[in-house]
């Protein structure tokens, strides 16, 4: 499979010179946005609920407006509100604010690829989907390092999506690292299953190896500092990213390595693979979209959020926490269903009773 990447020199932002463009959302991403594209030199104005973020945009120097009145203004409407919003928020505050020939650019590909929105057939859409927090696309802006992002076109009806997608890249500065060209859903795909395979299977083995060190008699302050306090494991993820998977283990010392690499095979034929194809699956065809996008869904999400502040490894980081005079951080407070959502939840109460044991 053959990959386009793209970087500054493919771009033009002269292009975009007698453009409006509005960002919709001043939030993580459209605000550092919205601050690059301004300092690329182009004609940037905010569209926001009337809220902080929009108080933020206007200290910042911005132009504010509602989202209906932004998006008439503009040629170009970055959408960047949270996508489970998006759907709503489309359909009755930006679609019918939008003119022949306008672009629209998302951060994310899911509801684009996965068919969510009714986007107008006279418009460009496209996809700037960094691979960086918000607080990261800018900082990465500033130093002039840039950041990875995925870039796609859905529909081309002016005929210049393309050049206007490069040049949009290279204002927000994605172009400085470089942008990889896929389509909506690969790029919703890819990310929904770092979300849902890597990270679930990586959070058990941290949570599993927490477990075993304590139920051995180890003091929780030194397992927590061991297995992630200390930050140790970040410094590596960044040696991984910057000199490779395997080159970053000569950091570590030879019987670090040593010890990894002689008992690693005894995790290497744990049936881990089928479990992520099947996630794969589920996410590919649809199933997991259309499992979300039920009302039972969201009752079933606060369940488990419900379920997840109940577990022990809270109790213990917050009095480790404490002990190490550290800052502690109140865990997310996460009301019990309603008696309505419950009955809504005994139509699936089998599984609601595997996640209750499972996140004893
Ligand atoms: P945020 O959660 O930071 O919210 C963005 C903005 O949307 C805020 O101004 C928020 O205002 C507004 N908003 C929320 N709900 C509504 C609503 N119902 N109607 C109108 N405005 C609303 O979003 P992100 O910046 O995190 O995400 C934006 C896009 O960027 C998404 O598509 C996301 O997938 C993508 N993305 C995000 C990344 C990240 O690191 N966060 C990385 C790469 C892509 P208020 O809170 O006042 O409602």
């Amino acid at each position: 499979m053959t990959v386009n990447i793209y970087h500054d020199k493919d771009a033009d932002i002269s292009i975009l010179e007698d453009s409006v463009i509005c960002v919709i959302g001043y939030g993580n991403q459209g605000r550092s946005q919205a601050l690059n594209m301004r300092d690329s030199g182009l004609n940037v104005i905010v569209g926001n609920m009337e809220d902080n973020y929009k108080k933020t945009a206007i200290k910042d120097g911005f132009e504010t407006f509602s989202i209906e009145d932004a998006v008439k203004k503009s040629d170009i409407s970055f959408i960047l509100i949270p996508d489970e919003v998006m759907k709503e928020v489309f359909a009755e505050n930006i679609k019918p604010n939008l003119k022949e020939g306008n672009t629209i650019v998302f951060a994310s590909g899911y509801n684009v690829g996965f068919n969510l929105l009714d986007l107008p057939s006279n418009s460009d859409v496209l996809m700037i989907a960094p691979r960086m927090i918000g607080v990261g696309v800018r900082e990465t802006f500033l130093t002039g390092e840039g950041f990875f992002s995925f870039i796609a076109v859905e529909q081309d009806y002016t005929g210049e999506a393309m050049s206007r997608l490069l040049a949009l890249s290279k204002a927000i500065g994605t172009l400085k690292k470089g942008a990889i060209k896929m389509s909506f859903k690969d790029e919703a795909v890819l990310d929904l299953f770092n979300e849902q395979a890597f990270g679930p299977a990586f959070g058990r083995v941290l949570l599993t190896s927490i477990n075993t060190l304590i139920d051995a008699g180890y003091p929780p302050e030194a397992v927590l500092i061991e297995m992630y306090m200390s930050g140790e494991m970040s410094y590596t993820y960044q040696k991984m990213a910057k000199i490779g998977l395997v080159k970053q283990t000569y950091f570590h010392s030879h019987t670090s390595q040593y010890g990894a690499m002689s008992r690693g095979i005894r995790y290497m034929k744990l049936p881990i693979r089928p479990i992520m194809e099947n996630t794969l699956q589920e996410i590919e065809s649809g199933e997991f979209t259309e499992e979300w996008e039920k009302r039972i869904s969201k009752s079933k999400f606060k369940l488990i959020r419900f379920f997840a502040t109940k577990q022990k490894i809270n109790k213990l980081e917050k009095q480790v926490r404490k002990n190490l005079k550290m800052k502690s951080y109140d865990i997310f407070e996460e009301e019990p269903p309603t008696e309505e959502e419950i009955k809504v939840l005994e139509k699936i109460s089998d599984e609601i009773k595997q996640f209750e044991e499972l996140y004893e």
